[in-house]
């Protein structure tokens, strides 16, 4: 029998770049064929009634997938987005001895996907992070990772690659691929930023440079596009790696200075790494109703009613209705509004989390699936934080701005709620979370 060919395919998901890449890196070593591919499948289902993917991400992620095509095209290296991976898979085995290189992510139905890929001979990396993975203990709370990940940063220096010179001459003739590249749909969503890397890099210079020393007094107002970096939308697809984001944030910092607002950057990130590791941990705890808790579990509400009054901005609280209206029609809202519509959906409303947590996931344009549920499981007191929390959302309006973001989304004077919603608050507290004051 003769021997087929080598082909070496690159199965992009959430890393749509070509810099610090390890995937595409370690694909092109050996200087064999490359080839391409993107698996729209994993844009498709639902969850508890909402989209896994809503049309602000699937449109900031085709545009990051069109760049890349066109600056891999210019390498003469294909990118095919397809329908069906293993059937793609399985059409490209028939011809060549392929060999897979893709990166690791968290989430069950990520899991899932890669076990499709793992069919094949692969290559994979974890690189989801700034920090190097490794095994926490999702017990201990966030400042604990903290404290050990500071020191260890200090000696240990974080692994980057170098940017990647390369060029496949003449593959595209002499690539023969009997599969379709399904062409993708043009959205009509306006997007508060465009998706691709070159825009991601944009975006994180533009900031560090003008912003970074503000970071820490204006994160967290509740609206203004540059109060916070909007980094969550390029490193949730991928656009550019966390690491490199923490390269530049030295690279700033040493052509300015250190401050309380730059290091608090670093430690925002640093969250994202934490939830990161936690879910790599514990596998699909944080999309059980019980989350990360072992003994004991909440009687969270579906009362459809609340659900849909929550839903359809009809809560009768003025900033929680705003920010139902913003999410829906920008794909956006401020890590203050998260918060605060996540607690008044458990603590006050007593729903249950992962319908709230299925919601920012279709309509979230930075939907990452450790972020979004590490923190909602978080608000609902099943991650790993000991304190219960409740935010009242009227004081919280007072002191972050939310006067002129109420009358911007609902076009009316904010009012104080026609019912007592911290009474409403001590009942859930009581009655599902089982404390009595
Ligand atoms: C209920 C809820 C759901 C959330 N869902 C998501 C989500 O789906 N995707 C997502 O990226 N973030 C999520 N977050 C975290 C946070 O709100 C966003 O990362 C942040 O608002 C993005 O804006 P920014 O990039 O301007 O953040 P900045 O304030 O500028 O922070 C810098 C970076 O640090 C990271 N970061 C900041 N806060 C957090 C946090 N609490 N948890 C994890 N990482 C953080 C992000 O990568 C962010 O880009 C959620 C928070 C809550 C409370």
């Amino acid at each position: 029998m003769m021997n087929k060919e080598k082909l070496n395919v690159v199965v992009f998901r959430n890393n749509l770049r070509i810099d610090d890449n390890y995937a595409l890196f370690n694909a092109l070593k050996n200087k064999e064929k490359v080839f391409c591919l993107y698996p729209l499948e994993i844009l498709e289902g639902t969850n508890f009634g909402f989209k896994s993917c809503g049309n602000f991400r699937k449109k900031l992620i085709f545009q990051a997938i069109n760049e890349l095509k066109e600056t891999l095209g210019k390498k003469n290296i294909p990118l095919y987005c397809v329908k069906d991976i293993s059937n793609s898979l399985k059409t490209l085995s028939a011809k060549y001895s392929i060999k897979i290189f893709y990166e690791k992510e968290v989430g069950t139905q990520e899991l899932e996907f890669e076990q499709k890929l793992e069919n094949f001979h692969c290559d994979s990396y974890f690189k989801q992070t700034m920090l190097e993975a490794f095994d926490i203990d999702i017990s201990k709370s966030f400042s604990n990772f903290r404290n050990k990940v500071e020191k260890a940063l200090k000696t240990n220096k974080m692994q980057i690659l170098e940017p990647l010179e390369f060029e496949i001459a003449n593959q595209k003739e002499t690539l023969s691929l009997n599969l379709q590249d399904e062409k993708l749909e043009v959205l009509n969503e306006n997007l508060i930023l465009k998706g691709g890397e070159k825009v991601a890099f944009k975006r994180v210079d533009e900031y560090l440079s003008k912003y970074m020393h503000k970071y820490f007094d204006t994160r967290s107002l509740v609206d203004g596009f540059d109060n916070s970096t909007k980094f969550s939308v390029y490193l949730s697809i991928g656009c550019i790696s966390a690491r490199r984001v923490y390269q530049k944030l030295k690279e700033y910092e040493s052509k300015s200075y250190e401050s309380k607002s730059s290091y608090w950057i670093f430690f925002e990130l640093l969250w994202r790494d934490y939830f990161h590791l936690v879910m790599k941990q514990s596998s699909n705890k944080l999309f059980l109703k019980t989350g990360l808790m072992e003994n004991r579990s909440y009687d969270f509400s579906i009362n459809s009613q609340k659900l849909q009054e929550f839903f359809d901005a009809k809560t009768g609280v003025d900033i929680i209705d705003a920010g139902v209206i913003e999410l829906k029609t920008t794909g956006w809202v401020s890590n203050r509004l998260r918060q605060l519509l996540a607690s008044y959906f458990v603590k006050n409303l007593g729903l249950d989390f992962r319908y709230g947590a299925a919601f920012f996931q279709e309509y979230l344009l930075d939907f990452s699936c450790a972020s979004n549920y590490g923190n909602w499981a978080y608000q609902a007191g099943v991650g790993n934080d000991k304190q219960y929390r409740v935010f009242d959302p009227m004081k919280q309006s007072r002191a972050y701005k939310g006067k002129a973001y109420v009358q911007k989304y609902l076009n009316k004077e904010e009012s104080i709620p026609s019912f007592d919603y911290a009474k409403m608050a001590l009942k859930v507290k009581e009655e599902i979370f089982k404390i009595i004051d």
